[in-house]
């Protein structure tokens, strides 16, 4: 077997070859530092802010509020702590269940150091109700809050222009984390009012190691990186140029690839969908169906382990993830799908197939043809019961 199907994407995403070749003359020829005086430096300069108009032009920002960083999850601590200190008096600190432990870590870390901490409840679809947070909003003090734009296990979008109006009207600040939605929704940051957004590269085509922070004109942060005055003053560290020059064409392959990569997409998506849900019984799919990215399928199978149809999928050469992660020996079902309450019979045989641009109907049939087959031999030997009838 040396074929792979690779529907992990929300996992990460194949670096795209034309990201690959812009970035090349910048590991070769064009090495300079671009903080540098001499001409050398600044011929770099003059490419890291171009890459930096790329990233400001999909979610309709200015290039000056983008600030470069290594990773969705630097962007998400630079943006939440970065947020409170600035604050300075102990803000009430806002956010949901089924973030990303990116944002809930340094959530929970702000906790211990004496902010109150809400996290909002969702409900059986994975659904946030927007008066929960309306209710948070008037108990009183300035709130930072954090929601997610979609999620990465479920793929459910979360009503984050509503939301953000909310915070706004309230004083507060609004960050949202839309690693997941950027490239695959489109996302204008001058008609909804988030103060700072979160953006990773390897979720859209470019290499791992790279990410950025939308910072709305005016929003006060402290810099989570103290160090020289790169970006800005907002984050010291020689900028890392190859990557940044490879995460503006992805980005401005992502905004050309839009409309159409994504309405391809989200048919490919369906086609599973129906195909599992017809050639497999005792099936459900997680997350509301009528808010999804296109990309992303849920689904839990009723009374098999979710690791155990990875790896026969596997050695099919067929990737994708399960809803639970295998710890010290038991298996946990994913925090997001605990928040759902999905039922217990279909909690661990939760699998997530998150497809891409250069995902093709071929490998969707391949799914469809084998993997009715890997359900119907793993339920014969389950060690979960299946009511009879
Ligand atoms: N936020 C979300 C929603 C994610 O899915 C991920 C990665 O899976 C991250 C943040 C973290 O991004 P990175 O891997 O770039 O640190």
């Amino acid at each position: 077997m040396n074929q792979t199907i690779y529907l992990d994407n929300n996992a990460t995403t194949r670096p795209a070859p034309e990201v690959i070749e812009v970035m090349q003359p910048f590991l070769h020829e064009l090495w300079g530092n671009p903080s540098s005086m001499h001409d050398f430096g600044g011929r770099v300069r003059k490419h890291v802010e171009e890459a930096r108009a790329q990233v400001a032009q999909l979610i309709g920002a200015d290039a000056s509020e983008i600030l470069f960083t290594s990773c969705g999850t630097e962007s998400n601590n630079t943006a939440i702590r970065g947020a409170v200190e600035a604050a300075g008096d102990r803000p009430h600190v806002i956010t949901t269940r089924v973030e990303h432990p990116a944002v809930l870590e340094p959530c929970r870390w702000l906790k211990q150091q004496g902010c109150r901490l809400t996290e909002l409840e969702v409900d059986h679809l994975g659904r946030l109700n927007p008066e929960d947070l309306s209710r948070q909003l008037s108990t009183g003090g300035r709130a930072v809050v954090s929601v997610m734009w979609a999620n990465n296990e479920t793929g459910v979008v979360y009503p984050v222009p509503q939301l953000a109006e909310m915070v706004k009207l309230a004083g507060g600040i609004m960050h949202t984390d839309a690693v997941q939605a950027a490239g695959k929704l489109p996302l204008d940051v001058r008609r909804v009012p988030v103060d700072l957004m979160t953006i990773s590269g390897h979720k859209l085509h470019a290499p791992k190691g790279i990410g950025a922070l939308y910072i709305r004109r005016g929003t006060r942060l402290r810099p989570l990186l103290l160090g020289g005055h790169q970006e800005n003053g907002r984050r010291g560290g020689t900028e890392n140029v190859p990557y940044i020059i490879g995460l503006g064409r992805a980005c401005a392959l992502a905004a050309q690839h839009m409309r159409a990569g994504t309405a391809r997409m989200a048919t490919l998506r369906d086609r599973l969908q129906a195909g599992i849900l017809a050639s497999c019984p005792d099936t459900q799919v997680n997350g509301d169906e009528t808010r999804r990215l296109p990309n992303t399928l849920n689904i839990s199978f009723h009374y098999v382990e979710g690791e155990a149809i990875l790896y026969h999928l596997s050695d099919l050469g067929i990737c994708a993830s399960s809803g639970s992660a295998c710890a010290a020996g038991s298996l946990e079902p994913s925090h997001v799908i605990r928040a759902m309450g999905v039922p217990f019979t279909a909690v661990h045989g939760s699998i997530r197939f998150s497809l891409s641009r250069y995902t093709t109907e071929a490998e969707i049939d391949y799914v469809l043809e084998h993997l009715p087959g890997i359900i119907q031999k793993l339920r014969a030997m389950s060690p979960f019961a299946r009511p009879a009838g």
